[in-house]
């Protein structure tokens, strides 16, 4: 089953994102996010959000264990970074889902902050309706035990 994400940048007043379907727990889609700012993006995150916010606003349908050196798109292959608008498939561009809005779904979600270098994480609350925050992860820091976050996640 899918566990529903979103990747976002922090602004004043919480985050705009775009969707993420497959494996957005933190183990999936926050190990991918703090792997990717170290490894492909070279901790540029300007260009890191530019590439997966700004580029994809369909959306994405996977990109964990996915290689960035391949170009974004939905196909067949299993470690293309996939997205709604390029590749197999070419839907257009959504509004940014903010931190007030439709979740889409969405269990948890992945804001980050273009000037203090954070990644903030967001674990959807369904009885109260509301985004609780579960960490701020320093992105240049060392790497969280994201399994311990999975455990804390999203309440039945
Ligand atoms: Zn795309």
């Amino acid at each position: 089953m899918a566990t529903r994400g979103l990747i976002g940048r922090m602004t004043r007043d919480g985050f705009e994102a775009v969707y993420h379907h497959w494996d957005s727990y933190p183990s999936g889609l926050g190990a991918t996010l703090y792997q990717l700012y170290h490894g492909y993006f070279q901790q540029n995150l300007p260009v890191m959000l530019r590439v997966l916010i700004d580029e994809h606003r369909a959306g994405w349908s996977n990109i964990t264990g996915t290689d960035f050196s391949k170009v974004p798109g939905f196909s067949e292959e299993e470690d293309r970074p996939g997205c709604y608008c390029h590749g197999d498939r070419d839907e257009p561009a959504r509004v940014l889902i903010t931190m007030q809005g439709d979740t889409l779904g969405a269990q948890y979600a992945y804001a980050l902050d273009e000037s203090r270098h954070t990644m903030h994480v967001f674990a959807w609350q369904a009885t109260g309706e509301v985004w609780e925050e579960m960490a701020v992860v320093d992105l240049d820091g060392p790497e969280p035990e994201w399994e311990r976050l999975d455990e804390r996640g999203v309440s039945p």
